[in-house]
């Protein structure tokens, strides 16, 4: 586990030895990450594998928690909400809160590093209570075309003192910020337990222990229960689809550690499906159980990602890896993802007719689905996984350290 040569028959041995020739000139180099969670969204899941990795090709790297109380995360949850385009208040005790959380956090650490890498907004003042000894940067994982503007004027003046932002698409540049400015698109890990192939053997186990009934096709959309990931819309649209074609819809959302309002965001989803709930045609999953979404991902006949914002997107990635048909919003990082009617398709976020219609048409369809999932796992091969991941930031350390 863990070891970059057991990629070879994946991406092949040319991609391996660029990676082996990349970190050879950084050996040694001592490199940490900072997040706010270990559990629970995209971040956590690509530093889970990213971070082993580095280590295993001969730098020295390690992966860091900003602990925050309750109210810190609710918080830095409105700066994820406001950074994303929601309008936000942005009072002095939430400064002082977001700050002396940071500040606290700062007593009990340490950083003799050669590069620190901060991810998203909540550790991202950290840079004001250390000695800056380092280049450090700030990875972005939100989508930050749209931010409220008081936001990001004041998280500004933390991001002027990195030495690079990195972002996950060019439309999340900013043209004022004097910051250089790197895209890097996130990546699966297709080794993991929540990618790799199944057997019939591992599915039917977990089918079994999961209660998870298989007597009609199954739409699935696995995300945290965030507004922004629309699953009130997921509803409309599989009664939309329901009305046409016996089907289940699944909704699969762990909560996160640092977001506050999926238990709330969860129970409105709750009273909106109730009737189909009794009827076990939606099914609501909060379990957090990465063998469970491999299997979700595999069985499911369509995967559904509606979000309305969205920095990424790596259960599109997961899905398209697996063969699996993905109909998704055309926002944020999707699109770098799916070419609409090549490897999975593009409805607008609020198109929930559009997302019904297609959801339909590869249910009737399985010569359409398996067309388009041939290409999408390709595209996901050259493109999403971890070892290019691990490429580019080996390619920004060199750069880094030049
Ligand atoms: N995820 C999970 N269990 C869930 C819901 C989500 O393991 O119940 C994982 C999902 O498989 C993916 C990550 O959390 O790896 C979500 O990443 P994404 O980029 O899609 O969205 P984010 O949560 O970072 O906004």
């Amino acid at each position: 586990m863990y070891r970059i040569e057991n990629y070879i028959d994946i991406v092949g041995k040319g991609v391996i030895a660029s990676i082996y020739k990349k970190a050879s000139k950084l050996y040694g180099k001592h490199i940490v990450h900072v997040n706010s969670t270990y559990q629970g969204g995209g971040v956590a899941e690509m530093l889970n594998t990213l971070v082993p990795l580095m280590n295993d090709v001969g730098l020295d790297v390690g992966w860091r928690i900003l602990h925050g109380n309750p109210d810190f995360f609710t918080i830095t949850k409105e700066f994820h909400n406001g950074l994303q385009g929601q309008s936000i208040k942005l009072t002095s005790a939430k400064i002082e809160q977001y700050l002396n959380t940071n500040r606290i956090f700062s007593k009990f650490t340490h950083f003799n590093h050669d590069c620190i890498i901060i991810h998203d907004p909540q550790p991202m003042p950290l840079i004001n209570y250390f000695k800056k000894r380092q280049p450090w940067v700030w990875r972005c994982h939100i989508d930050l075309s749209h931010p409220n503007e008081s936001l990001w004027n004041f998280l500004s003046s933390f991001a002027i003192k990195y030495n690079k932002i990195i972002i996950s698409n060019i439309n999340y540049k900013k043209s004022d910020s004097p910051i250089p400015q790197k895209i890097i698109f996130p990546a699966i890990d297709p080794l993991s337990l929540k990618n790799h192939p199944l057997t019939q053997k591992e599915i039917d186990t977990c089918i079994k222990k999961f209660n998870i009934p298989t007597d009609k096709p199954i739409i699935t959309q696995i995300s945290r229960f965030d507004k922004w990931k629309d699953p009130q819309g997921v509803v409309e649209v599989f009664k939309r689809v329901k009305e046409k074609i016996d089907c289940r819809l699944i909704l699969c959302g762990s909560m996160a550690a640092d977001d506050p309002e999926g238990i709330l965001i969860y129970e409105q989803v709750k009273r909106k499906a109730a009737e189909h709930i009794k009827k076990n045609d939606i099914i609501l999953l909060t379990i957090e159980n990465n063998m469970l979404v491999n299997i979700l991902q595999t069985i499911s006949k369509v995967i559904i990602q509606k979000s309305t914002r969205e920095g990424f997107g790596l259960t599109v990635t997961e899905a398209m890896w697996k063969g699996t048909p993905v109909i998704a919003s055309n926002i944020g990082g999707i699109p770098l993802q799916i070419i609409d009617g090549e490897n999975g398709f593009l409805c607008e976020p609020k198109d929930y007719d559009g997302f019904a219609e297609k959801i339909f048409e590869i249910l009737k369809n399985p010569f359409l689905a398996k067309q388009i999932t041939k290409k999408a796992k390709e595209s996901t091969r050259k493109n999403f996984l971890i070892t290019r991941l691990l490429s580019d930031y080996l390619d920004l350390f060199i750069d880094t350290f030049k």
